[in-house]
């Protein structure tokens, strides 16, 4: 747990958020800036900077495990959906504990910019 994370804060329950699945290990939220009429952040509730910083291989598989269950909930699972996890600066990752993008509900372009 890291006392000024943003994400820690919201899975302690500091800062509100749209959270549509929670269980032992992960959160899921709507992003506070939707890119997509479906934009779900999924997180460890433990403290892990980036993917650079991961070691749990079952933790980080659970947040993809996670993301399909809530694209198949909202009705997305034949139509198509993305998951993106940003790592590092080039990515432009600006919030430092691993999270997992979930975007549905519009066509994504690829190569993604
Ligand atoms: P990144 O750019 O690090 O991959 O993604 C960070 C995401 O966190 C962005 O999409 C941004 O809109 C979202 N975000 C930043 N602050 C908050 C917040 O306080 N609440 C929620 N729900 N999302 C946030
Ligand atoms: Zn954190």
């Amino acid at each position: 747990m890291s006392e000024s994370c943003l994400f820690c804060r919201l899975v302690r329950g500091e800062i509100p958020a749209g959270i549509v699945a929670e269980t032992d290990e992960c959160v899921a939220f709507r992003d506070i800036n939707p890119q997509a009429p479906l934009h779900v952040l999924v997180i460890p509730r433990a403290h892990v900077a980036s993917l650079n910083d991961a070691t749990d291989a079952a933790q980080i598989g659970r947040l993809s495990l996670l993301a399909a269950e809530i694209a198949r909930r909202e009705g997305y699972a034949e139509s198509g959906y993305r998951t993106v996890v940003n790592t590092g600066p080039a990515a432009g990752q600006t919030v430092f504990h691993v999270h997992l993008h979930l975007l549905a509900g519009r066509d994504l372009r690829w190569p993604p910019g």
